[in-house]
């Protein structure tokens, strides 16, 4: 497994000029790469590899120093990045989604490059928390080394830009953990209210601040998207509001981090609904495009998480059909809108709240598909839509063995 390492680096006045000519010599590139596809496509019909691509820069390098003062590393990820932008345009049409052409990059809109062939000793001088990282072609520059990468073998480095600052991201390839045996499992539904219930009735709330630093940011853009492109007002009202963008990404990432965490440490396999397989639609209320993009980076923390804890663990995806409207207690169907808080069942009287019911099924679901090896307990106490017991007391489900 490849894990990903953030360290805050330091460049002097002048690496940062040469960091942000190179970044823009590889916009250019990226550009110029996508031209020629457009280009091809459009006139000829035809199609150009990474491969032709990745050929014509020995001519460019070997033609100029400027050129070839960039690592080839770099440019040939910048290549590897719109042809996998590419794959992925493909991919999408193949599915009937939302196709998504790759787009220019304007000013300052390419970001981090990523170097492979790195020094035997990345990094230098460790000792105090500041130490010194050693970037391809530039030399050292100052980094933060405020947690050791653990042994293993160092992958790629990727320098990126972001609005606070530089940073360096290291990847190391390190053991994959054994998968550990499914003896408690739980079923975990999104909703709007609060963050996530699970099959236990339990609840995480989306925090307040969160919310509404969203919103706020949200609403921000679009002020931002009415000012005149070029003033000096718009300018720095834009680099305001990719710090706050920054900071409410890591506010929510923490956030993630945290629930994922204590949902393994009491459950061996978390089940969600894969929302890759929902034709997503693309909807215009604020608050549910918001959750529902939160949705999908909470699946992925699961899944990082999953493997990182060190018993390996399990994230189990299944289809989404139908899970809030299928009674839990006896598969009756209750058709009720979103709008319906709580599942009230004619045929057999369950009374639930209307995710807790969802998450049920949806632990039940991944039970069928694996043959009945998780065993879901009943409902059988219809229990308070206001029940709101956070993860302290788990009351893992019973396993068939
Ligand atoms: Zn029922």
């Amino acid at each position: 497994m490849v894990k990903t390492y953030q360290y805050r680096i330091y460049p002097t006045k002048a690496q940062t000029q040469t960091l942000e000519t190179q970044l823009d010599a590889c916009r250019n590139i990226y550009n110029q790469a996508l031209a020629w596809r457009k280009n091809t496509y459009e006139q000829k019909g035809g199609s150009v590899s990474y491969v032709q691509q990745a050929n014509a820069l020995t001519p460019l390098r070997g033609g100029s120093t400027f050129w070839s003062s960039l690592h080839s590393d770099v440019l040939q990820d910048t290549l590897r990045r719109l042809d996998k932008g590419f794959k992925a345009f493909f991919r999408r049409i193949k599915a009937g989604e939302n196709r998504g052409y790759p787009r220019f990059k304007g000013q300052g809109r390419y970001r981090s490059m990523t170097f492979s062939h790195l020094a035997k000793t990345l990094i230098r001088g460790i000792g105090g928390r500041m130490a010194r990282l050693v970037v391809p072609k530039m030399g050292e520059v100052k980094i933060c080394y405020h947690r050791p990468l653990p042994n293993g073998n160092i992958k790629t480095l990727t320098v990126q830009r972001k609005a606070s600052g530089w940073y360096a991201n290291i990847t190391v390839e390190v053991d994959d953990v054994p998968k550990a045996a499914i003896e408690t499992a739980v079923g975990v539904d999104v909703g709007l209210e609060s963050f996530l219930t699970t099959s236990e009735g339990e609840k995480v709330g989306n925090p307040r601040h969160l919310r509404r630093a969203e919103l706020k940011l949200k609403r921000k853009q679009r002020i931002v998207s009415r000012r005149k492109k070029t003033s000096h007002r718009r300018r720095k009202f834009v680099h305001e509001l990719a710090k706050q963008h920054e900071h409410v990404a890591n506010q929510r990432k923490d956030f993630h981090g945290k629930t994922a965490h204590r949902l393994y440490s009491e459950y061996d396999a978390v089940v969600v609904e894969d929302l890759q397989i929902t034709n997503m639609v693309k909807n215009h209320h604020l608050a549910k495009s918001i959750s529902d993009a939160a949705w999908g980076t909470f699946i992925s923390t699961l899944g990082t998480c999953a493997k990182a804890e060190n018993a390996g663990l399990h994230l189990l995806c299944v289809p989404p059909h139908g899970t809030s409207q299928i009674c839990s207690g006896c598969g009756e169907k209750v058709i009720k809108s979103l709008a319906v808080r709580i599942h009230r069942c004619n045929s057999c009287g369950l009374v639930l709240d209307r995710d807790h019911n969802a998450a049920i099924n949806i632990l039940r679901v991944a039970s069928t598909l694996r043959g009945g090896a998780l065993v879901v307990n009943s409902p059988n106490e219809a229990r308070n839509h206001t029940d709101t017991r956070s993860f302290t007391s788990p009351r893992a489900l019973a396993v068939g063995s």
